[in-house]
Parts: structure tokens; sequence; C-alpha cells
């Protein structure tokens, strides 16, 4: 089933919802979709959501990464995600993203070809996954509010941005766990803000409120902090940025600098380097999580494909579609209540479709 036609767009996207992490304020959640169309007429869609501080990547980049990418993977077996993969390995370093965005259109194509949901093509049955919700950095008092409202609308594990002061942070999760009650799971994720020593006497403090993880405390290339942390918290420390590709993940599980891996299919180069992660994580002993960048639902329904396919995905964090406004003329591929995800039995990513590219 060779490739015909590759095409890509730029999607604008606004947030409906103020977000701000430790990393980085008013990021841009604009987008580039992929639209692949083979011979025997079937086609798939990708979405490439970068995000630069944490890959490097711009919307320029990802264009630019995808002209010279697409040459290269035109007359191929779109079924072919191997060969596929080396050619673009090997035409151009990194451009995670970029790459992402083909390998998730191959997914869809591969997928529709065998007939099967996405999910049940990797190898799945269970159709539903429980994402947490996210909540951005603001003042302690707005935030558990946020909180409180997430939780009216179905939430049962709230994501917390700290990182940017430990004492503001300490604050918001006292209000937060006051206004949610004692059976609502909170995770939280630092986004490198922290030092390795604030980290700890945060996550010691932390105790107080039950809370059981925190993302990627300290600068992602800190590898001996890392450890120091996981050695010294009770609570399960998790690499993010750390940990981009299975090079990464093999050395941060040899060197013990984490307890869980955050995969993103924007910092992996799509679905197929995500299984390796999550399989060399897996043997380890190892589970971990799925989360996103700013993906709107096409990127959304192939990450919750990757996270209910694989048992090893203990923990979801798929939100970033509730946290931008609705593409029109792009809908399916999962219905959600709370954070209740359940995947399409369409084929492929059961995505409907509607533009122009
Ligand atoms: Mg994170």
């Amino acid at each position: 089933m060779k490739i015909t036609k590759v095409q890509y767009k730029i999607q604008e996207n606004k947030a409906s919802v103020p977000f701000r992490i430790a990393l980085t304020e008013n990021a841009t959640n604009d987008a580039v979709l992929v639209k692949i169309t083979t011979e025997s007429g079937i086609t798939g869609y990708g979405e490439a959501s970068p995000l630069p501080p944490i890959t490097g990547e711009t919307i320029g980049t990802v264009t630019a990464a995808l002209d010279l990418l697409i040459p290269l993977i035109m007359g191929k077996s779109a079924l072919a995600l191997e060969p596929i993969h080396r050619l673009m390995d090997t035409g151009i370093l990194g451009n995670p993203s970029a790459k992402a965005a083909i390998d998730i259109a191959l997914y869809d194509i591969s997928a529709k070809a065998a007939g099967l949901p996405l999910y049940r093509f990797l190898g799945g049955d269970n159709p539903v996954i429980y994402s947490d919700m996210t909540i951005g950095i603001d003042e302690p008092q707005k935030m558990a509010e946020m909180a409180e409202k997430y939780v009216k609308e179905g939430f049962t594990i709230l994501k917390v941005k700290v990182g940017l002061n430990p004492l503001d942070d300490l604050k918001a999760i006292k209000l937060i766990r006051k206004a949610v009650g004692e059976d609502v799971e909170i995770r939280l994720d630092a986004n490198q803000g922290y030092t390795k020593k604030e980290a700890v006497y945060v996550l010691n403090e932390m105790l107080k409120y039950d809370v059981d993880e925190i993302e990627q405390p300290i600068p992602y290339y800190d590898l001996d902090g890392m450890r120091f942390i996981t050695q010294r918290a009770k609570q399960l420390i998790v690499a993010d940025e750390s940990v981009q590709s299975p090079e990464d993940a093999y050395r941060f599980i040899k060197s013990e600098a984490c307890d869980m891996i955050n995969i993103k299919l924007m910092k992996s180069g799509g679905i197929f380097p995500a299984l390796k992660i999550n399989s060399i994580a897996e043997a380890a002993n190892m589970t971990c999580m799925v989360g996103c960048m700013s993906e709107s639902r096409i990127g959304i329904a192939a990450a919750a494909a990757f996270a209910a396919a694989n048992r090893n995905v203990d923990y979801v964090d798929l939100d970033s579609h509730k946290l931008i406004s609705e593409i029109e003329g792009i809908s399916g591929g999962f219905s959600q209540e709370g954070g209740r995800i359940t995947l399409s039995e369409e084929p492929g990513l059961g995505l409907n479709i509607n533009l122009d590219f």
C-alpha cells in the first residue's frame, strides 16, 4: 500500500483556559496537521504539536522537517513503520513532533487497512482509560477553585502544575486538598522548576496532603539530581522532559534516576518509538504514564489508543484537547465523561475529519 500523497496544514489553536507552567508562560497551542493518502485510497491523519522548550521544535521547524521527510517516504509502503522510522531518523536528527505526525497518520492507515480501531490494532481489548485534568500555576485560591470545578465535572484525578515557588506550591496543594476532599488523587508536575534540595523538601511536606507523584522536579539534563531525589522521596518520581527517546529511557532506568516515565508521542517521534520506551520500562518492572503537549483530538486519539493498548501504562494525562478550543471539522475518536475516555470502535483513529488541506 504505497504512500502517494502527503499534505500538511498549520492549525491555529486558541487556549480555552489560561495555563502557566514553571518552564514557560503562554506557549503557543498551534499545531501542524498531516494527511497521508495511499494508492488504495485509504487516508490517515496525524498531528505535530511542537513545544519549543521541550523538543526545540516550532511550527516553522516542523514544516521544514516535513518538507525534508516527505520526499523520503513518498512511494514507500504505508504499513512499513520500521523502515519508515529508519528513513526519518537517518534523514534528520531529532524533530520528534514532525516524525510523530507522520507516524500517527501511518498507524491510522495501518489500523484502517486491518479494519480495526487503533487500540485493537495495537493489541488491546479495553477501550476505556481514565485521564487526569491539569491545573496551571495561578494564585493558590484560584487553583483550588479550578480543582473544585474539575471534580464537579467528574474528574477524580488532578495534575497540578508547580515549580515556581515552593511555598506557594504548598499553599496551593493545601487549599486544593481541602477543596476536593480525600478521594481525589493529586499528582504534581514541576516542569524542571525546583532545585534537588527544594524537591526533597517540598515532597516531604506534601506527604501531609497525600500527593503520590511528581513529574520532572529538576532540569531535564540532571540525571544525578533525579537519582538523588528518587532515592530520598517517598512519592514516585516521574521523568518527563528527561526522557524523550528509547535511549533516554534506557539511561534513566539503568541509573535508577526515576520511578516512572511519562511517554509523549511528541517527544518520542510517534507510537513506534513509544512502544519501545514502554517495553524498556516494563522489562525493568517500571510503569509508564502517557501525556501530551497541546494536541487536539487527533493526537489525543492516538495517545489514548496507545495508552489503552498497553497495560504497563498506569497513569494517563491526556487533557490538552480540553484546554484548547475545539477545532471545527474534527470530531470522533473517543467520547469522554469527566476523566473517563472511551475509544471509538471505528477503524483507525476513528476520527471524522472535514478539513481542506
Ligand atoms: Mg510533565
